[in-house]
């Protein structure tokens, strides 16, 4: 591309003078920042937005540098144009960026876009959002409405007020209440005017009511708080490890933590995973600490722009969210905090892939901030940086409520003639849900798979429902009579019989968690029994709805998957059943243990949280597996200790470092043609790294076929991180050639 010149034409005849450049990381992929022209008398600033030319286009970028060179003023393009307004990266987003782009194997321009949100590089303003609220009771209000009713000329207001007296909400935006009652501002200008509804600006961030009082922390809590708080206090970036059983009041410590950063005047990031930002937790976080600004990732794009705002300004000193609001423009953060820190979603899928973890650690080291890792079952990752010493270990033991964990026995299903349709409850889950259900107390069923049936075959021909896309088993699902792929969604009429010999006989195989509440019905008729699942969640407030009925009692039995794994906290449930713990276990990546121990160990956490004691039951056909002997104990050291050494045997994370290399293609020659090609690329790096790296592969991946493209990876292998840098620089850019896609998952965590 003719625009990056870099240094000035040292040859030229024009004479040479003192220039001032910037360096601009520019949105497209290309890998370094390029140079461009200041005009004179323009003023700029680091991380300011600009706009410059390139090639024939403009496009947007962002300063990362500025400087002087000598040149006869010929050899560089001119910026264009800055925007307005303070910039928007900031000293420490753009050292974040910077090192996010050289990590990952992003260009610094697409790493901006990933550190700053879309509104606000759009630089959508931000309208202020009005809301209306009743200034009187209910009662008086409802009074005053009768006297308007049928009265044509007073017809908004008695809508308006009829509004806003049927929401349970404390108060509706204007324009939703406008819209939806086909009302104009008149009514409205009078009801303010009357006294009988107030208008204000309302903010995300508003705190909800007072503020709570802590309780008296539990010795291991003020250990663990006494460790954070001098942290903070030393304005030096430390890392822990907040390892807590579940229930143990780590949200307490997290806390307590903040306050003492908010003490000394410096802001808090408190990340979850995606599923956790529920109204609850967003309610505990506001009661304690006031006011948090929530980074939700469906946010409308003013309301982000004008909260992104807020917290750049520092207005508002907390902000809570998933992963990317790691990237929050706080000023001098103190404390980032990751909660449940081993779950997946803290990994990015998508271009540039980082994780969460290590990034957070980033940020932390450029501002001098305390890390937290929280989780009652620790990643491998964050075990090994505790070894390395790059982390130290914060423990709580018990739990704060003094709740005892629930007793978890394990059914050997070698030795089982299993009961009920489809054979999916040994005799002992059987009576002790029968028992528990007599008791008048609750049970929950889990299942990691959805659907019916994850395999529809033919014992005749052979034959079986496959998706056309991917390499994968189609999933049957009984209440709508469809086959679906759960990596493209392509959904076909189940077939009555064979597709291949017409053999009315198809055999459904591999339950589901519908064929679960199928089962568990034939085995208690009468039970009321509710299914939570990918699919059940999809409708509106569903999520709302299970919940509201397992809390009255509505409920008997409750089916599910890992999303009934997380966060569900009803004392009236004592009795959890996995019905087949073996799924995750099967899976070929070296992390099914650790996936499959950390499923149990959270499933269990989910009984006998109140009064009466909980008990687990984990069927297995692999009752002898570490993650199920270790599960059953709660044992997360003993886990992490047996685990460390198969992962150091086999040089796998935490103690190698990895770099996958995927070729993807609609054609299958192209994709493996293309692996090729990295392979001998990267051989040449690795050579020169003498020993430092080793390469594996290339191969098919185990699903070699998603989405219509095949796919065959390589993977880079090092002890120390940091030689995988030059891999990453070596991978060849993301569209190698025409229909041929190359992904570059530095740290994956998954290698399907
Ligand atoms: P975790 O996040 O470790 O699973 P939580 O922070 O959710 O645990 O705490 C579990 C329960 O214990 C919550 O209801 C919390 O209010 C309560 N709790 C936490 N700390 C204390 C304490 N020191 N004294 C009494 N109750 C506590
Ligand atoms: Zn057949
Ligand atoms: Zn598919």
């Amino acid at each position: 591309m003719s625009t990056t010149t870099g240094q000035g034409d040292l040859f030229g005849d024009a004479p040479l003078r003192r220039v001032a450049v910037a360096e601009v990381a520019v949105a497209a992929p290309i890998m370094t920042p390029l140079t461009y022209l200041l005009p004179e008398g323009m003023d700029v600033a680091l991380g300011s937005r600009v706009k410059v030319p390139l090639g024939s286009r403009v496009v947007e970028g962002f300063v990362m540098g500025l400087r002087e060179v000598s040149s006869d003023g010929g050899s560089f393009k001119s910026l264009l144009e800055i925007s307005e307004g303070p910039p928007l990266l900031t000293s420490v987003t753009l050292e974040l960026g910077s090192r996010l782009a050289h990590r990952y194997g992003a260009a610094p321009g697409e790493s901006f876009q990933t550190v700053l949100p879309a509104p606000v590089r759009a630089g959508m303003s931000s309208p202020t959002i009005r809301h209306i609220r009743l200034a009187s009771d209910r009662d008086a209000t409802s009074l005053h409405v009768a006297t308007l009713k049928g009265k044509l000329a007073r017809q908004g207001q008695f809508t308006l007020l009829t509004a806003l007296l049927a929401t349970t909400e404390d108060s509706i935006p204007l324009a939703t209440l406008l819209e939806t009652s086909g009302t104009t501002m008149s009514p409205v200008a009078t009801l303010a005017r009357q006294g009988w509804i107030t208008i204000s600006e309302r903010y995300d961030d508003e705190p909800v009511g007072e503020k709570s009082a802590a309780p008296t922390p539990t010795p291991e809590q003020a250990a663990a708080i006494h460790s954070l708080v001098s942290a903070i206090h030393s304005r030096k970036s430390h890392t822990f490890l907040l390892d807590g059983i579940t229930g143990s009041g780590k949200t307490e410590v997290y806390v307590s933590a903040a306050e003492t950063a908010l003490a000394l005047g410096r802001s808090v990031i408190m990340l979850v995973p995606e599923i956790a930002l529920t109204p609850q937790t967003v309610e505990r976080f506001r009661s304690r600490l006031g006011r948090v600004a929530v980074l939700h990732s469906n946010q409308a794009d003013g309301a982000r722009a004008r909260q992104w705002e807020t917290l750049r300004r520092g207005e508002v000193r907390v902000a809570l969210g998933p992963r990317s609001a790691l990237f929050a423009p706080l000023p001098d953060v103190g404390l980032i905090v990751l909660d449940e820190e081993h779950e997946g979603t803290f990994k990015q899928q998508n271009h540039p892939r980082y994780v969460t973890r290590d990034v957070a650690k980033m940020r932390a080291e450029i501002e001098g901030a305390t890390l937290v890792l929280g989780s009652a079952t620790p990643s491998l990752e964050a075990e090994g940086m505790v070894v390395r010493g790059d982390a130290a270990r914060l423990r709580l033991t018990t739990r704060a409520t003094g709740a005892k964990l629930p007793q978890v026995r394990i059914v050997d299903m070698r030795n089982e003639k299993p009961m009920g349709k489809g054979g999916l409850f040994s005799t002992a889950l059987f009576h002790r849900t029968r028992e528990t259900l007599a008791r008048g107390h609750q049970v929950l069923l889990f299942l990691n798979r959805r659907g019916f049936s994850t395999q529809v075959l033919c014992k005749r021909c052979g034959w079986r429902a496959r998706c056309h896309a991917c390499d994968v088993n189609l999933t049957y699902y009984q209440g709508t009579s469809l086959l679906i792929c759960h990596y493209c969604d392509f959904r076909q009429e189940a077939p009555r019989s064979c597709k291949e010999c017409l053999n009315p006989d198809i055999k459904f195989h591999g339950a589901g968690t519908e064929k679960v509440v199928e089962s568990a019905a034939s085995l208690f008729p009468g039970k009321r029994i509710r299914r939570m699942d990918g699919e059940t969640l999809r409708a509106r407030g569903a999520a709302e709805s299970i919940y509201a009925d397992l809390k009255s009692g509505a409920i008997d039995i409750l089916v599910g998957t890992q999303v009934i794994a997380k966060g569900l906290d009803i004392p009236n449930i004592t009795l959890i059943g996995v019905i087949n713990a073996d799924t995750s276990l099967l899976i070929p990546d070296f992390r099914a243990a650790e996936r499959t121990f950390q499923l149990l160990c959270q499933v269990s956490g989910r009984a006998g949280r109140g009064d009466h004691s909980g008990e687990v039951l984990i069927q297995t056909f692999e009752p002898n597996h570490y993650a199920m002997t270790f599960a059953q104990h709660h044992d997360t050291a003993g886990f992490a200790r047996t685990e460390l050494v198969v992962r150091e045997a086999h040089g796998y994370p935490p103690f190698g470092h990895l770099v996958r290399v995927i070729a993807q293609s609609p054609d299958a020659k192209d994709s493996e043609n293309a692996a090729r090609e990295i392979r001998a690329t990267l051989d040449a790096t690795a050579e020169v790294l003498a020993g430092a790296v080793t390469l594996l592969g290339p191969a098919p991946c185990p699903i070699p076929m998603l989405q219509g493209s095949y796919r065959w990876h390589l993977l880079a292998r090092a002890a120390d991180d940091r030689d995988l840098d030059a891999i990453i620089a070596a991978c060849p850019e993301r569209n190698l050639r025409r229909g041929v896609r190359v992904i570059v998952d530095r740290d994956p965590s998954a290698m399907m």
